[in-house]
């Protein structure tokens, strides 16, 4: 057998170098944008997080659209982040935009049902199984939404997720595992709760592990998505999913599965093809084709605990809920969404070209002779720096190369391809092409071959 190739911390500082330098030659206005919005948003981005894509200076998007970013400088990018899923069934998809032009002259919010409210419900319990379902903003917010209806039920106060999960801007899944205990995240700005005593955080694929913290009878939730998709990408071990359902049963627990990311697996997302049956689902940034919109669903048994807690609670806030929830251009684009863009025919195109995609990678990944897989979720597929897959969130944090992937990013996205920052995703929309897919496998074997001389 071959030996492994390895890439050295050297080569890797020497490309960043260059294609930084290459990056800045190729973006003057972005560069020029990014200057003038520093002077009233820090660093030049409506959002703090926009300046960690690796890049010298932020790149200003001019437009976007179908599976394509045209930045300020005029680079057509072939675009494989797709709004880290906000925008997987591709950018503007034309019955998005028409529902949205439809409903736009009509009224944006009004904190009253929209006359789609009916159809959407239907297309939603259609879709994803479930019986009942609510809207909300962001998949945070449902996250939220989520976990304080499960303790409100199970009147417990425990949350249990595991190690490298993300669900969101979600104070009580911030922890992970530090020296076998639960501990807050590194990094968390400005934490003050003990959030370690109501939340506890376990291995992905450890049953027995689950089992133990559920035994203590003061879980009210399990949160988890499918797979790890944010800390590089953990699958389910076979059986691992169902154990985890029938161990929340046995003790009373909930179980709330986060689709936000999973939902590329197939429509209906991994609950419903795989007939996993959870108590609650919460899914976002896609649902409404790219404008802000989530939902979570939940079965008939929940919604009657829900009206049993809501009928005896004294007046008051309910902590649940926020004023432009499932507004009237929210439902009309969901509408268009679900009905019109999120087709089987759409992820049948998805899932296929997503196949070529992780074939071409791990195809220059295997004539390298790197250590390394990739992982794939229906349309979506995620380069792991690691020779198995991973079994749990250590691994996973283990595997992770901050400068490599920089390295690995700028020098793709200096040939006009985008892929998701923070890990190595890349997701196929409807519009994707094979061409596309093409110059992603030639640019990344230009990005190694550089790497490695
Ligand atoms: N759940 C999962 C699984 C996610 O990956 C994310 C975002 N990456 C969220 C929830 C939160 O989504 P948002 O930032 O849109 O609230």
């Amino acid at each position: 057998s071959m030996t492994s190739n390895s890439i050295s911390r050297s080569r890797i500082d020497a490309v960043l170098a260059a294609e930084r330098t290459l990056f800045e030659q190729r973006n003057p206005r972005s560069r020029a944008l990014a200057e003038k919005a520093s002077r009233h948003l820090p660093g030049g981005v409506p959002l703090h997080w926009m300046k960690d894509w690796g890049t010298p200076f932020p790149l200003s998007v001019a437009s976007a659209k179908g599976a394509e970013v045209t930045d300020a400088d005029g680079h057509v990018l072939a675009d494989f982040c797709l709004g880290d899923t906000g925008a997987m069934f591709g950018h503007s998809p034309e019955p998005v935009v028409a529902a949205i032009r439809e409903a736009a002259g009509h009224g944006l919010t009004a904190m009253m049902p929209s006359t789609f409210a009916a159809e959407v419900g239907d297309l939603l319990a259609d879709i994803f199984g479930l019986d009942f379902f609510q809207m909300t903003q962001t998949a945070s917010d449902a996250n939220r939404a989520v976990i304080r209806w499960a303790r409100a039920i199970t009147r417990r106060p425990r949350l249990m997720v595991f190690e490298g999960c993300y669900h969101g801007q979600v104070d009580d899944a911030f922890v992970t595992i530090k020296d076998g205990k639960t501990a807050i995240r590194p990094g968390l700005l400005g934490q003050v709760t003990g959030i370690t005593t109501t939340s506890v955080s376990v291995p992905f694929n450890d049953l027995d592990a689950v089992e133990a913290e559920l035994k203590k009878g003061d879980i009210a939730l399990v949160l988890t998505e499918p797979a790890l998709t944010n800390t590089a990408m953990v699958l389910p071990k076979p059986g691992f999913l169902d154990g985890l359902a029938k161990l929340c049963k046995a003790h009373g627990t909930l179980l709330g599965i986060d689709e936000t990311h999973t939902i590329s697996t197939a429509r209906g997302g991994y609950a419903k093809t795989h007939g996993l049956k959870p108590d609650f689902l919460v899914v976002g940034k896609p649902i409404a084709g790219g404008l802000p919109a989530a939902v979570f669903g939940f079965t008939a048994e929940v919604e009657a605990a829900m009206r049993a807690v809501d009928a005896e609670r004294p007046a008051g806030y309910s902590g649940i809920g926020t004023t432009l929830a499932g507004n009237m251009l929210a439902l009309a684009a969901m509408r268009a969404t679900l009905a019109e863009v999120m087709t089987e025919d759409a992820y049948q195109h998805m899932i296929d070209l997503a196949e070529t995609l992780a074939a071409a990678l791990r195809h220059v990944i295997a004539s390298r002779a790197l250590p390394w897989t990739v992982t794939q979720m229906g349309a979506r597929a995620e380069i792991v720096f690691s020779p198995e897959p991973l079994a749990d969130g250590r691994a996973a944090y283990a595997s992770i190369d901050h400068d490599l992937e920089k390295a690995i990013h700028l020098f793709l996205l200096n040939r006009d391809v985008l892929v998701t920052p923070f890990h190595n995703m890349t997701l196929v929309s409807p519009a994707t092409t094979e061409g596309h897919v093409l110059r992603l496998g030639s640019a990344f074997a230009d990005a190694i071959d550089t790497l490695i001389a």
